[in-house]
């Protein structure tokens, strides 16, 4: 009997949902950082067994979109609600608990079956857990319950083999030997985007988006040629930074980064442009892959 299914990760912002997602694909697909809204797309993580293919869906946070990039954002957390064999749901051991009725309102109506898993235990004792699990009992009545550290990797051959245990039979989705559904463009772009999160503060990273104009693979080497947009002059200074020096860093970080990634030398090209609304503007935001 072969088994497969969809299993979609879905929470508030800075849970854990990309850091639980590459611990259980064993790849560092989706981007991570401390900042919240990292991830903006969804993305695929594919574990294949012999008699099994689980496909896994990291989502971004649950939000209020405020512009059109954040709604797009929230459709692929709805799209994740719609197409689940499994629901994650993924809380934490620090957030609060009632911040997101809608979604999961929408959980409880969707009759899928749903794992909460209470991630971050490593940051609290367990009479604590047992107090947040007993409230998350009450949240949602069906669903069970499983706390874990995705950083600290605990628990997650429990959860492993509870995700496979409930996998329903049938033929696998994709080829036994794919990983993801994203391009190599795609996480060269994510990888700069990551850096930048990591390299700037306040509004920049969430007013930059990137652009991959060239991607051309030999043997030894890929050559990637980049371009960061941003949203105002002044942030392109900042992208820049004192001759040049802080794009210097981010191009530097991203290379080795992708390098790790790729197995392979890369080459890496980064410019800077002005685009003031691409956040708003439909064509815009379709360029760069947000649409479901
Ligand atoms: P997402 O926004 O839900 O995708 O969350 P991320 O995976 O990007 O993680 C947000 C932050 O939480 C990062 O700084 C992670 O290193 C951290 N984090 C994730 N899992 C754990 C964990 O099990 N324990 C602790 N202490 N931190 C974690
Ligand atoms: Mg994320």
């Amino acid at each position: 009997m072969h088994k497969s299914g969809f299993v979609n990760i879905i929470g508030n912002p800075n849970v854990g949902k990309s850091t639980l997602m590459n611990a259980l694909v064993g790849e560092r697909l989706s981007i991570i950082t401390s900042k919240a809204q990292t991830t903006r797309h969804r993305i695929m993580g594919i574990v294949n067994g012999e008699d099994f293919q689980i496909v896994y869906s990291d989502t971004p946070g649950i939000l209020k979109p405020s512009y059109k990039l954040q709604e797009s954002m929230m459709k692929f957390v709805r799209g994740a609600l719609t197409d689940a064999d499994i629901i994650l749901y993924v809380t934490d051991t620090v957030e609060h608990t009632d911040r997101s009725a809608e979604i999961l309102e929408r959980i409880r109506l969707s009759g899928i079956r749903t794992i909460v898993v209470i991630n971050k235990v490593d940051l609290t004792t367990p009479e604590a857990l047992e107090a947040l699990a007993e409230t998350w009992r009450a949240t949602l009545p069906g669903a069970e319950i499983v706390p874990v550290s995705a950083l600290n990797n605990f628990n997650l051959q429990g959860l492993f083999d509870l995700i496979l245990g409930h996998l329903p039979e049938g033929e696998a989705f994709y080829p036994k030997d794919s990983l993801t559904d994203k391009t190599l463009r795609f996480f060269a772009s994510e990888i700069i985007r990551e850096k930048i999160f990591l390299n700037y503060d306040k509004e920049v990273p969430y007013c930059t988006e990137i652009a991959i104009e060239e991607y051309r693979e030999t043997p030894g080497l890929d050559r990637i040629t980049a371009t960061i947009y941003v949203a105002r002059d002044s942030q392109k200074g900042i992208i820049i930074g004192h001759k040049g020096s802080m794009l210097k860093r981010v191009g530097t970080q991203a290379r080795e980064e992708m390098e790790k990634f790729l197995g392979k030398k890369v080459f890496l090209q980064l410019f800077v442009k002005v685009n003031d609304d691409w956040r708003n503007n439909d064509r815009q935001l379709r360029r760069f892959g947000y649409e479901e």
